[in-house]
């Protein structure tokens, strides 16, 4: 941790009452906190929470459900399914660079569906 304004490396200095790690600057003796984790960037709904919902989600539960089962208003449920789209699809960038159509074609559900293990829902040999 590098203090703001002396931009000198600051010495642990205990924690926060909310466990994180705490700073203080030998220089200014200012103290700072190690930057908190916001992985639903401005939202405070507890991520075990958020998890139960897009668990809840992708099982087929509709928003409204969701709202009932979790407590969590159907805004916010909303916009943590496009949160979580948004994450998904930057993580799709990130990590599929390069893949050759062709490879992704022999992979897919047709090869699937040759060696008589076809994915839930589709019928073999099908065109998707
Ligand atoms: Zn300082």
């Amino acid at each position: 941790m590098t203090c703001h304004n002396c931009q000198i490396q600051c010495r642990r200095f205990g924690k926060h009452r909310n466990g994180l790690q705490r700073y203080r600057c030998n220089q200014c003796t200012k103290t700072f906190t190690e930057a908190h984790e916001r992985p639903l960037d401005e939202m405070r709904l507890p991520l075990d929470k958020a998890e139960n919902v897009l668990r809840l989600l992708l099982e087929g539960m509709s928003v409204r459900s969701t709202e009932r089962v979790t407590g969590v208003h159907r805004d916010w449920i909303l916009r943590l399914l496009v949160l979580a789209g948004e994450r998904c699809q930057k993580l799709m960038d990130e990590k599929l660079k390069g893949i050759d159509v062709a490879d992704m074609e022999r992979d897919g559900p047709r090869a699937m569906a040759r060696k008589g293990n076809p994915p839930a829902g589709r019928k073999p040999g099908k065109n998707v």
